[in-house]
């Protein structure tokens, strides 16, 4: 019998102490007192300083802090297209997974002028690669943005993103996007620095904020490119926000619980050891230890250059194994929800998250149960159970 159940999944992810509170507490707040103003205000700062390093200042008016907004990370993606391109622009996508896909896809049906740099799953991208693509996508359209996955959560796969702004750099006037859903609060990353102009932010991720709640960041450059662009954008008007969320809300009715919710989870993150890059060092070490403890089952991980935030392994050493089978017996045998394979790599593959709140008593779990599931359907013999935590612990 199982009367405990613990979400790994890479998002969402388990709220940290706080949270479940704040969203109580947001209950009996109004989004245009005082006090939400003041939250808002603070949570709009911080957040910037969780998405590109303390160190960052905002200007006091919060102009340049990260805009808010109300729906799932997709919506801050397709924020980034309606307001950074003109009707019929045209922009080069990193597709390397789901993630990467899902931006092309929105481009597509948004009508802009779609480019894709397309490579099988879980490949890299060199800066080498990425010129030659913009190049080659330039002969047909200009180029006017870069968009691409930090961590493409699909494949655990990492991109080189302060390698690849430079290549983007050598091009005038074009701006990079980045999808740092998963990536943010898993690896320590300066994005101002880098150069990157849009980056997007979920709250279900690495800071265990119920999901519905994402926000976008953007450079002043593309602050510029917002206020010229001409597609048209209603809700997702961002020079409209900016002045409304500049003055301490929304334009519209603000999530008051969640950003209650974001508030608690930022100042949990902050009250680590080190503040936010805590959640990236502990990331670090529980991916590192994961995959000795996988090795050990033979088990390596798909992504080309692997990401922190999770591991991604096929189970195909297993040859006969479904992995959703798999999934279900540590589910239901041990209370352990991992994350499946997705699309093609349905069946076929597992995804463990190290992103938020979990620690290794939870990874050493995962993999005990993981152990225990494949014993049962005689994957790997019984008198061998242990390997991986054995690996585990001496990581
Ligand atoms: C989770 C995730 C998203 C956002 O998906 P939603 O379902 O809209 O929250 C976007 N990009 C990446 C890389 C993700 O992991």
């Amino acid at each position: 019998m199982i009367i405990k159940q613990r979400l790994l999944t890479p998002g969402p992810t388990q709220s940290p102490p706080g949270v479940a509170e704040a969203l109580v507490r947001g209950c009996a707040m109004h989004h245009r007192s005082a006090e939400f103003r003041a939250l808002f205000a603070s949570v709009r700062e911080r957040l910037g300083n969780f998405m590109l390093g303390e160190e960052t200042r905002f200007d006091k008016a919060g102009a340049s802090a990260p805009i808010l907004l109300n729906g799932s990370g997709t919506l801050a993606m397709e924020a980034a297209l309606v307001n950074l391109l003109n009707p019929g622009e045209r922009g080069l996508f990193v597709v390397t997974g789901r993630f990467g896909a899902r931006w092309a896809q929105l481009s597509d049906t948004l009508g802009f002028n779609t480019a894709r740099l397309q490579k099988v799953w879980s490949a890299d991208v060199s800066p080498d690669e990425l010129r030659q693509a913009i190049h080659n996508a330039n002969a047909t359209g200009e180029v006017k943005a870069v968009f691409l996955p930090g961590c493409e959560t699909s494949t655990g796969a990492l991109l080189d993103v302060e390698a690849l702004a430079k290549v983007v750099r050598e091009f005038d006037d074009v701006l990079l996007c980045v999808d740092g859903i998963t990536w943010l609060g898993a690896h320590v990353v300066h994005p101002a620095r880098y150069g990157v102009d849009a980056l997007t932010f979920g709250s279900q991720k690495a800071l265990g904020v119920p999901p519905g709640l994402s926000a976008l960041w953007l450079s002043e450059r593309a602050w510029e490119r917002v206020e010229r662009v001409g597609t048209p954008r209603a809700y997702l008007d961002l020079v409209r926000e900016r002045t409304s969320q500049a003055e301490g809300s929304m334009s519209f009715t603000a999530p008051i619980a969640q950003i209650a919710a974001l508030d608690a989870a930022l100042t949990w993150a902050k009250s680590l050891p080190g503040g936010y890059q805590a959640l990236a060092l502990n990331a670090a070490s529980l991916s590192n230890a994961m995959r000795a403890g996988l090795a050990a089952l033979k088990l390596e991980v798909l992504a080309e250059r692997p990401a922190a935030s999770l591991s991604v392994v096929m189970l195909d050493a297993f040859e006969t194994l479904d992995a959703e089978v798999v999934r279900k017996l540590m589910l239901d045998r041990s209370g352990v929800r991992i994350a499946g394979g997705q699309e093609y790599l349905k069946g076929k593959a597992l995804r463990f998250s190290h992103l938020g709140y979990t620690d290794q008593g939870e990874a050493l779990l995962t993999l005990a149960a993981f152990e225990q599931a494949l014993a049962e359907l005689g994957a790997i013999p019984h008198d061998q159970l242990g390997a991986s935590l054995a690996a585990f612990m001496k990581a």
